[in-house]
Formats: C-alpha cells, structure tokens, sequence
C-alpha cells in the first residue's frame, strides 16, 4: 500500500519539478528598478530601531573560568532557548503527527498524504519530504503510532543534517575578517552584535565595521550593538563609500592588535545588481588590504521567508562565493522545517541558528540538539 504511494508520488513528482529546486523562478522579481518592491528582497525595512535602545544589554558569558557545573548549566539553558525558540515548528511536527493517528493504529495513504503535507507546511522543501516519506513507507510495518513515526522522522532527519558540509577551521589568521552579508531585515546587524559579544567574551579581540552606509540608523543601530559587546566600531559618515569603511576596520584591526574584524553591509540598493556589485568591490578592497581575507562570508538568512531564503542563498552564492549561513528568527515561525531544506539543498554550511532577539539567542547549528528540539 505504502510503495503504491510511493509510485504515485514519484509520478506527480516528475510532472512537476521540485518547489525546492526552482531557485532561479522567484529572483526575477528582485531585478526591478524600483526600491519599493525590494519586499521580493524580504525587506523589512520599515521596522522600528527605537526599541533597540529599551533593551537592556545583557551580561556577557565568561567561558574561561566557568566549572563544569556552570557550563552544564549553561548548556542546558541554550537547549531551553532552543527548545522555547522552535515551539511553533514543533508544534506542527510533534501534536499535528500525534492528530494523525486519531481513530488509526497503522500507516495508510491517507495518513502518508497528510503527514507529505504536514512536512511540507513545516518548509522541509518537497524534495526532502519526499525522501523522508519514502522511508517511512519502506518501514511502516514498524508503525504502530505517532512515537515510532516520530522516532523514524527524528532518525532520518538527523542523518540528513549529519551529512551536510560542516564549517571549516575555525579562526587562525589575525586579524581574522568576517564580511556579512543578505538583505535588508534579515538580522545582520542582530547576528553582528550577537556574535561580536561572544567573541569577545571569549577573550577575542573585536572590531566591527559599520559598512552598511546606507542609513545613519544603521549605523547608530550598530553602534548601540558595539556598545553592547563592549567591541570597538569604525565608522564613517552616512553615504560614505562602504568599501573605505571596510578598509579601515583592517587598518584598524593591524593597528590595535585585534582578533577579530566583522564587516556590516547594506542589503538594499536600487537594484540587486548593484547591490552584488557593491559587494563585490568591498571583497575585493578587503583582499587588497589584507590577502587572505575575508575569511568568512557569512550569509544572513530569515527563516520566516521559507523557501525564498534558498533563492537569496543561491544569489549571494553565485556572486560572492559564500562560506556559511547563519539563520535567523527561528523563534517566530512554525516553517523551522527549512533548516533541513538549506542543509540539504546548498552547499553552504548552516553555521549559527537565531532563535531570539538577544545576545545567547545565537546559537552554534548542531544537528543533534536541533532534532531533539524538534520531537
Ligand atoms: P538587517 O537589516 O539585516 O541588519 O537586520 P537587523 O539586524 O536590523 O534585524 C531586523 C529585525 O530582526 C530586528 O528587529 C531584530 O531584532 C530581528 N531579529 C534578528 N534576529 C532575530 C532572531 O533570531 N529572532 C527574532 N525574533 N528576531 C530577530
Ligand atoms: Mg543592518
């Protein structure tokens, strides 16, 4: 019965190619003149900085002189965070796969319909949907009820993390340089403040550069960030050219003996190929500066846009070869599934997951805490 759906699926499956696979369909909107409809960029420009500043910032972590006790402690409280951060997906994965089961004790077509439409809803990407479903219905004689679906689903999705490109060495060059990147709204500027305070908190000399010369706001939300961390920030004037801010966070890094340079970068421009092309040019001042560099590309991403975050990665990608994502706002949507469609549609490691606005909200991927999280 199981394989009968199996056929079926790959037939339909043929007719009409994968949704996770059609990466070049939805770009088009983005080469449009017209700023306004950066909205097919994800920009959500309009959002209020002001609340940054009612924030309190948040003690920093002392990871050298912490005991195990504390480390323990610490640990579990990022799985907290986690588990809290991805309610809304789980929600979906686990009460949703129990509901299926309701008034049935085995696996049917019906059932493998609906839990295909379940995976889908979560934003695990059709392809993958389709590979999980297909080995579920190779072991559905092992199926008795929503625990053993879940146990497959937590195995098989495990592997498929397992398997993905892992981040390289991590930091030996000094100054190290990290160039962010992505479009407006996404959590650059977020993700710079988060991780610049754990580096610093490890010890590592921070500068960050404030090359999102787009808006002053920008750079005063960054410079909130800098504060924040306790990191130094270099700065210019709003529409000062970002590629010469770029530059003189590495002077500035050589200069003051620092660890550490991370680059912030405008996501809008008037259109996408200026913005490529903009981005381009700082990578290219930055190699000029210090060869070698940058180290890192490190692409933002925002899970609560789906399958158009896969799309944005296969632009940034093409034109600035990435070197990891880190994605975003987990927290806020129940499509957490897409962690599993990035993993398994790029190439690109998914190096750090958001699961909140503050600072320990920006956590290190690892694929055994996030499927635990999960069921
Ligand atoms: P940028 O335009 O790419 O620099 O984006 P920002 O860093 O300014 O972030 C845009 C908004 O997303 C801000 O309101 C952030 O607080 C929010 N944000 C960033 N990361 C996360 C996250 O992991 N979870 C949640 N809930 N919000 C986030
Ligand atoms: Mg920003």
């Amino acid at each position: 019965m199981a394989l009968n759906w199996f056929k079926k699926k790959k037939h339909k499956q043929e007719e009409k190619a994968p949704s996770d696979q059609k990466i070049d369909e939805v770009p088009e909107a983005l080469e449009t003149e017209d700023p306004t409809d950066a909205k097919a960029f994800g920009d959500n420009d309009n959002r209020e900085h002001q609340k940054l500043e009612d924030e309190t910032p948040r003690p920093l972590q002392t990871n050298d002189q912490e005991s195990d006790q504390a480390a323990t402690k610490k640990s579990s409280g990022f799985f907290k965070r986690l588990k809290s951060g991805l309610a809304k997906t789980r929600e979906i994965l686990t009460t949703d796969i129990n509901d299926l089961f309701t008034g049935k004790r085995k696996i049917d077509d019906e059932l493998l319909e609906e839990l295909e439409e379940l995976l889908i809803t979560s934003d695990i990407g059709v392809q993958t949907t389709m590979d999980l479903i297909q080995s579920i219905s190779v072991r559905s004689s092992e199926i008795t009820g929503p625990d053993q679906l879940k146990n497959i689903l937590r195995e098989n999705i495990l592997e498929l993390l397992n398997a993905t490109v892992k981040p390289s060495q991590g930091i030996v060059d000094k100054p190290h340089v990290i160039m962010v990147i992505g479009v407006n709204g996404v959590g650059k500027t977020t993700t710079i403040g988060k991780l610049a305070s754990r580096f610093s908190s490890s010890g590592k000399k921070v500068i960050i550069a404030a090359a999102d010369t787009f808006r002053a706001a920008a750079i005063e939300q960054l410079t909130i960030w800098a504060d924040r961390a306790g990191v130094d920030i270099i700065k210019h004037k709003e529409m000062s050219d970002p590629a010469a801010v770029a530059y003189d966070g590495i002077q500035a890094a050589v200069a003051r003996d620092a660890d550490i340079v991370i680059v912030d970068t405008a996501g809008r421009l008037h259109t996408r190929k200026n913005l490529m092309e903009e981005l381009k040019k700082i990578k290219r001042t930055i190699s000029k500066k210090l060869p070698g560099a940058p180290h890192e590309i490190l692409l933002i991403l925002d899970a609560t846009t789906g399958q158009n975050a896969l799309s944005q990665a296969q632009l940034f990608n093409d034109a600035l070869d990435v070197t990891g994502i880190a994605l975003t706002k987990l927290d806020g949507t129940a499509k957490g599934g897409i962690v599993i469609s990035i993993c398994n549609a790029l190439e690109i490691p998914l190096n750090y997951i958001g699961v909140g606005e503050k600072i320990e909200d920006l956590q290190e991927f690892d694929p055994t805490e996030f499927v635990n999280a999960l069921f």
